[in-house]
């Protein structure tokens, strides 16, 4: 055996060549280390040893006996073998039978004594254990039998068996050398296993009292680290400079008065601790987080106003569709009408010169009047500082976008963009100053999973709704031509309604939009004025149809999910969603937010073909919870965090995804990494866990 290290790749081990290799790193396991900490994704209970006068049908078993006889025939398919062998003990024998292993007798010979665990059945000929793991019994030290036995998430050709092969030796001569992450005094403060302890018992447990330990300890280091990275990360940031942008109160004031409504005490709350922020001379990182309709735009465009007319910076506004952009656009400019703020609008990913908007004259109405200039212009004017504000798509982050003074960045849907985009849209790097970051999300986050994800980001959350907005009556319909009838009747009074529709099995969305939009044209509503949207349209032709339905040109818009975001259109007060069983909790209800945006009642319908309890059941969850915030509880109690958007893409091993959904785990280990920080701020008396951190920000791209 060569020598080997922690660090050394796997094919050092013995047995393990190019394809083993190949399959190892296929699961991410390219190093000794990576090996040992590869946990079992379950365990199997093979702890007692019965005789084999005690087995118990239908019931996992493990008997230790002599083999009588083994043998291995092809079935009459001929295509698949069956090994028959019979296992006796003191008490009695057992046939054991096993299905496409024709190489067992090479290996296990009559005279021989072994371990069998699994399952017992019955069939016409009697008992038998159906495709038991086996093991020849050398020592009392067992592996595969006689003992909770680790599976692992198995993936084509790696057995869990070939696994705890090579890891049980592995982990006995590497145990000494693991580096401990965990302070000392947490480890005895939270009473957690140690790490060569624990490593053993996650692998082979003793018992599942210890096992549970392990998995706890495991869990703490797991969410310890992310979480110390996460701050680390922030103590980082608060080092940076940022512009400090004194509050003016009196243009606050000035731009509330003008509102055509009243500020909710929420959006108050929230404008207020985000220009308190802008106050300090480093960069804010301040996540908004509100449902669909609770008025995020209107508190973005208070902050800008103060950082673009106070201290003459710039402003930044990023949308993740061009149909947000230009809506925000038109939003945005309606709002500061009074205050001459140049704003300029950049969209589009041709290099064709597009015409772009900016700025507006003042002349009654709502719409602005805008002058076009080319895109080339656009971005001369945004660097020299001639531009107040930029609103626009991921076009805003190309390299040829250059501000000249950019001070508040705003991100809006902020997890419809990765990590790096976001994290581009700052970076300035002909800037001495990093500007202030305002992140939006309508997808609200529990609040154990906005500790860790967002634990870097300060959190607002603007958790009521615009006085006067009626509930949304929902309806699980299994009629459909009731609501039908109902669409009907309401588009009589003046309204109008979406259609939302999922993708078809095994076909693609646009076909399904098509076959929808065709049968309700011809079949269903013959009347109405119906028009269609889907992602594979040209962004103009998108933008021509939303424009049609904004001015009531249609009844009814059919759509497949494009529509989930930010769009308005407050006279929509229907909506039929297709096969809402194919949507998440959370996206259903974003779609439900493209209505009720009024103080008209509106009305949303979810049609299901499945009869499947659990669909029903989640779907429930819809027609009860009062906010995204519940429905988001029940997300993550459902499907788990991987459902949050954001969380995948932190590559977190599955016991610590697990542990996000404990709120106390979660409190506990950002508690002890606050103090872990406290005491040793550059994590010189910890350099392990420093190295464990870094590695994750790497690997979680915080950087
Ligand atoms: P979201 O949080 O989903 O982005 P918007 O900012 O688009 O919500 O606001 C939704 C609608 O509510 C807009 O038409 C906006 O003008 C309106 N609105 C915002 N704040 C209030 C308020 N306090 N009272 C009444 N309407 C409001
Ligand atoms: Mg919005």
């Amino acid at each position: 055996m060569r020598a080997m290290s922690l660090n050394s790749t796997i094919d050092v081990l013995p047995k393990i060549g190019e394809v083993m290799k190949k399959k190892l790193e296929r699961v991410g396991i390219k190093t000794i280390e990576d090996l040992i900490y590869y946990f079992p994704s379950r365990y199997e209970d093979f702890s007692k040893i019965v005789p084999i006068s005690k087995v118990k049908l239908n019931e996992n078993n493990c008997v230790c006996g002599k083999i009588l006889e083994i043998e291995t025939q092809k079935t009459w398919k001929k295509k698949l073998t069956i090994t028959e062998g019979i296992i006796q003990d003191k008490t009695g024998a057992l046939r054991a039978v096993w299905f496409g292993q024709r190489y067992l007798t090479n290996t296990l010979k009559p005279a021989e004594t072994i371990c069998l665990a699994g399952k017992v059945k019955f069939d016409k000929n009697g008992l038998f254990l159906n495709n038991p793991v086996y093991e020849k019994v050398w020592s009392n030290d067992l592996t595969h039998t006689g003992r909770i036995i680790p599976i692992y998430p198995e993936t084509r050709g790696l057995s869990s068996r070939f696994l705890r092969w090579i890891i049980k030796p592995v982990v006995e001569r590497f145990k000494d050398e693991l580096s401990e992450v965990i302070p000392k005094e947490i480890l005895k403060k939270e009473k957690l296993l140690p790490l060569k302890k624990a490593i053993t018992e996650i692998h082979f447990p003793s018992s599942f009292e210890t096992l549970e330990k392990a998995k706890e300890r495991f869990s703490f280091e797991q969410l310890f680290v992310l979480q110390i990275a996460v701050l680390r990360q922030r103590i980082k940031l608060y080092q940076q400079k940022a512009p400090s942008i004194p509050l003016d109160v009196k243009l606050i004031k000035e731009l509330v008065n003008s509102l055509p409504f009243k500020l909710t005490d929420a959006q108050r709350k929230c404008t207020w601790q985000i220009v308190k922020d802008l106050e300090r001379p480093y960069p804010m990182s301040r996540l908004l987080e509100g449902d669909v309709g609770s008025g995020k735009t209107v508190v973005a465009v208070l902050a800008l106003l103060n950082v673009v007319k106070k201290s003459g910076l710039q402003a930044a506004f990023m949308a993740p569709t061009e149909i947000l952009a230009k809506q925000h656009f038109k939003e945005v400019c309606k709002l500061l009408q009074p205050f001459k703020i140049k704003i300029g609008l950049l969209t589009g990913k041709q290099d064709k010169i597009v015409s772009q908007k900016m700025g507006y004259k003042t002349k009654g109405g709502f719409r602005p009047e805008v002058m076009e200039i080319s895109k080339q212009k656009l971005l001369e004017r945004t660097e020299k500082g001639e531009i107040d504000l930029l609103i626009g798509t991921h076009s805003l982050i190309q390299d040829k976008v250059k501000f000249f003074n950019l001070g508040l960045a705003i991100i809006d849907e902020q997890h419809r963009f990765g990590v790096k985009q976001r994290a581009n849209l700052i970076s300035q790097k002909s800037q001495k100053t990093i500007p202030h970051l305002l992140s939006m999300t309508a997808t609200p986050i529990p609040r154990t999973l906005a500790l860790t994800i967002y634990g870097d980001l300060d959190l607002s959350l603007l958790d009521e709704l615009p006085k006067g907005r009626k509930e949304i009556t929902t309806k699980i319909v299994s009629k459909r031509e009731e609501a039908y009838d109902f669409v009907r009747k309401e588009v009589k009074k003046g309204r109008q309604a979406f259609v939302i529709c999922p993708k078809i099995e095994g076909g693609s969305e646009l076909k399904a939009v098509k076959t929808e939009y065709e049968k309700l044209k011809r079949d269903i509503f013959p009347n109405l004025k119906i028009e269609m949207l889907h992602g594979k349209m040209k962004t103009k032709e998108k933008e021509k149809i939303m424009e049609k339905f904004k001015n009531k040109k249609a009844d009814i818009l059919v759509s497949t999910s494009v529509v989930e975001v930010g769009v308005d259109v407050p006279n929509a007060t229907c909506m039929i969603i297709e096969g809402a069983e194919r949507f998440g909790l959370a996206q259903l209800h974003q779609f439900r937010g493209r209505i009720g945006r009024s103080n008209i009642q509106s009305y949303c319908f979810l049609f299901t073909d499945s009869k499947s309890q659990k669909t029903i059941q989640r779907l429930n969850a819809i027609l009860k919870a009062k906010n995204g915030f519940e429905l988001a509880e029940k997300d993550l109690k459902i499907r788990g965090p991987g459902s949050f958007y954001g969380v995948n893409q932190w590559g977190m091993p599955d016991l610590a995804m697990e542990s996000l959904k404990d709120l106390k785990l979660v409190e506990k280990t950002r508690e002890s990494a606050k103090e872990c920080l406290k005491k040793d701020p550059l994590l010189k008396n910890n350099p392990d866990l420093k190295e464990a951190s870094e590695k994750f920000s790497q690997k979680a791209h915080l950087e």
